[in-house]
């Protein structure tokens, strides 16, 4: 439930209705906006009868958040929000970051090479797995903290923040020691101990859509990390397991404007995952921009012919290049502007 107050309101017309909140036994959040403030209801899953507090003085009406996701929502907060997940490098607003990189992090010249090649071509945060979920146990798992280490280092050397996977909840404190944004892959979606400590942890996450999850169950694992206070969440549309095997993945293109529709939250493209296959990465990219992802990440490695995962899918920094050259005519035919 959302309670907004008149522009009149004085803060103890604010406090008042805190107050009645509390004493029901729920959490108020006041959200001061640029006309008014509005305060949250937290903490109920039914229907709080609020017909109390339209006649308190200040307070201009009272909405029933009427989705399962309350904080996430559109009902529960207009204005887009902006994540910025280092100086500069923002989600949600105009402009459109490219975040770039290989699937995993295999050594220091990979790495390294990876990141000034994406950043070169205009990439404006470096991607890289260093804990991996593989579906096979004998697979390439990564290299653990040595590959936080040297994110690190290749953050150091190009400037690029860093967005990387954190797979369990023993493991996030280590991932966030690293990362500016911590990514929870799309098999963790719902894996909801891993959302909380995420949330509590505070740093903005990248939450990937789980590959057989409707846009509820995306918006509601969205809901337990704001429930915990960290309102910094980018969503991400990753493909869909279908019937059809020609590509990886089903990339749910209609996710982007359908999210945006339901929640303030940005939401990106990962054409990689989306398609699972290189020559299809390029025409996804666009379809996204021009569909109005809020970002776009793609995977890109120096020699794809020989990554450790994900080669068949992974950009060559030359049409890398090329790519981000298109997302720009593309953007700006929408008006808006791939971040530079
Ligand atoms: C990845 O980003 O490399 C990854 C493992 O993605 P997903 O969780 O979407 O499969
Ligand atoms: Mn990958």
């Amino acid at each position: 439930m959302l309670v907004v107050m008149k522009q009149t309101a004085t803060p103890a017309d604010i406090e008042r209705v805190c107050e009645w909140i509390k004493e029901k036994g729920y959490t108020a959040q006041p959200m001061p906006g640029a006309q008014r403030t509005a305060i949250g209801l937290i903490g109920n899953d039914g229907r709080v009868d609020g017909s109390p507090l339209e006649d308190m003085p200040g307070v201009a009406e009272v909405i029933y958040v009427t989705n399962p996701y309350k904080q996430v929502s559109r009902e529960w907060k207009q204005e887009n929000t902006i994540v910025e997940i280092a100086p500069g490098v923002r989600f949600g607003g105009t402009e459109v970051p490219i975040i770039a990189g290989p699937c995993s992090v295999e050594s220091e010249s990979q790495i390294l090479a990876a990141a000034h090649a994406v950043k070169k071509a205009g990439a404006v945060a470096l991607r890289g797995g260093a804990f991996k979920p593989r579906s096979s146990p004998y697979s390439f798992q990564g290299m653990g903290e040595q590959g936080l280490k040297l994110l690190a280092l290749a953050k150091r050397e190009t400037g690029l923040p860093i967005v990387t996977e954190a797979m369990d909840e023993a493991g996030a404190e280590l991932v966030a020691k690293y990362a500016d944004c911590l990514q929870i892959g799309a098999r963790n979606m719902q894996n909801y101990s891993l959302l909380k400590a995420v949330g509590k942890i505070g740093k903005p996450v990248l939450l990937k859509r789980g590959m057989a999850a409707t846009i509820q169950d995306l918006l509601l694992s969205a809901e337990y990390i704001l429930a915990e206070g960290n309102s910094q969440v980018i969503l991400c549309e990753r493909g869909l397991r279908s019937f059809d095997t020609t590509s990886r993945n089903l990339f749910d293109l209609t996710a982007i404007p359908v999210v945006q529709s339901l929640s303030h939250l940005p939401i990106v493209a990962d054409p990689s995952h989306g398609t699972g296959r290189r020559d299809k990465v390029l025409a996804m990219s666009r379809a996204a921009v021009a569909a109005g992802a809020d970002g776009v990440m793609i995977e890109v490695h120096p020699h794809p012919e020989k990554a450790m995962s994900d080669g068949a899918q992974s950009l060559t920094p030359v049409q890398f290049t090329d790519a981000v050259l298109q997302l720009r005519r593309i953007a700006a035919a929408i008006d808006r502007s791939i971040a530079s």
